[in-house]
């Protein structure tokens, strides 16, 4: 989904969308973890704030999930660009594989997207 919903609805949960997955930053784990929530992001947040100061601000500002949806936003559409970037420079198929093994390493993919891919003839490593 790459209209504004998923991402900003997902930030109000407190979950940051990063390469390969989730954040949950309202997990004890981001309590002292002093990284921006992806390091090679370059948007407002993750110049600005740590993992560890949208914890401890998660729960009183609504602020924190702005920040997260400002960052959510920001890596929908880098994730765009990437995608964008692979079609023009023919390596579509390419892309969509190594998209898949970062999001499933264990080669657990929905079998939704093994069909809808297989029938684009993209054919994913098993
Ligand atoms: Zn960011």
């Amino acid at each position: 989904m790459f209209d504004c919903v998923y991402p900003t609805r997902t930030a109000r949960f407190g979950t940051a969308l990063v390469p390969g997955g989730e954040l949950n930053l309202k997990l004890q784990r981001f309590a002292k973890d002093f990284r921006p929530i992806d390091e090679n992001c370059k948007c407002p947040t993750c110049v600005r704030y740590s993992r560890s100061h949208i914890y401890h601000i998660i729960r009183k500002e609504t602020a924190a999930c702005h920040m997260i949806s400002t960052h959510n936003v920001a890596h929908q559409m880098n994730l765009m660009k990437s995608i964008r970037e692979s079609i023009l420079e023919n390596r579509f198929p390419k892309f969509i594989e190594d998209f898949m093994i970062q999001m499933f390493p264990n080669k657990d993919y929905p079998s939704w997207a093994v069909d809808a891919l297989k029938s684009v003839n993209i054919h994913l490593p098993s």
